[in-house]
């Protein structure tokens, strides 16, 4: 198996986060890629499993040495995809999962051959709605506006993608996602043993032929 970058977008309340966390928790073919953030940790958030939090300043350093993939700023925050977390997981010979934002998504597609990129959409406008205020009705009207503002210009963005699969419920779109990711592992070109493999394969069906042509 040739492992590949699978990009997860979709406005905020859109799902791609628990879509991500339930692929891992189901396929041994998938890691998740850890991203790098500003922002504090939210309850529950544990460093170097759900983000690597960073200051703002650390954060800058290693930006301005190259260390990262791709960047955003996402409100009032810095987010980013380490180089050395790609490596880390496709050494593991697995496939890396990244939760982007939009901006990250592009900066990955034009960095990277190895990238099967998938949209997913709220259903509606309401239910994108109950989804952002369900996860924290806590939120600020302003914020909710801003999130929802964003939404609208990260739909526009929904084109660029490989896939567009729209979050009904849970289960519904996290099988959608696994079969892309099948799908997507059975490609010629990401079969990195097809010639030893096919070589091998005629020359069994050459050596039967050989004795059925004994008999
Ligand atoms: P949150 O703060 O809710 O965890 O994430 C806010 C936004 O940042 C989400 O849209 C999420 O996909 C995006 N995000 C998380 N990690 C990264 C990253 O490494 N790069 C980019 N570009 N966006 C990220």
């Amino acid at each position: 198996m040739t492992p590949f970058l699978l990009l997860l977008s979709s406005p905020s309340g859109g799902g791609k986060t628990t879509v991500a966390k339930a692929l891992v928790a189901a396929r041994e073919d998938l890691e998740f890629s850890v991203s790098a953030t500003t922002r504090a940790a939210r309850e529950g958030e544990v460093d170097g499993v759900d983000y690597y939090f960073l200051s703002r300043a650390e954060f800058l350093e290693r930006r301005e040495k190259g260390e990262f993939l791709e960047w955003a700023e996402y409100g009032e925050a810095l987010y980013g995809t380490l180089n050395e977390e790609v490596d880390r997981v496709i050494s593991h010979g697995k496939h890396l999962i990244l939760d982007v934002e939009v901006q990250g998504a592009r900066q990955v597609r034009a960095r990277r051959e190895d990238v099967v990129s998938v949209f997913i959409l709220p259903p509606s406008a309401e239910t994108l709605l109950k989804r952002l205020v369900g996860r924290d009705d806590s939120m600020h009207p302003d914020r909710l506006r801003q999130r929802l503002v964003r939404a609208v210009e990260e739909l526009e963005e929904a084109p660029e993608y490989d896939y567009i699969v729209v979050n009904e419920d849970r289960t519904q779109v996290v099988s959608e996602v696994a079969a892309i990711i099948d799908s997507e592992s059975k490609r010629t070109n990401r079969n990195a043993n097809l010639q030893e493999d096919l070589a091998r394969l005629r020359q069994d069906v050459a050596a039967i032929a050989g004795e059925a042509a004994a008999l």
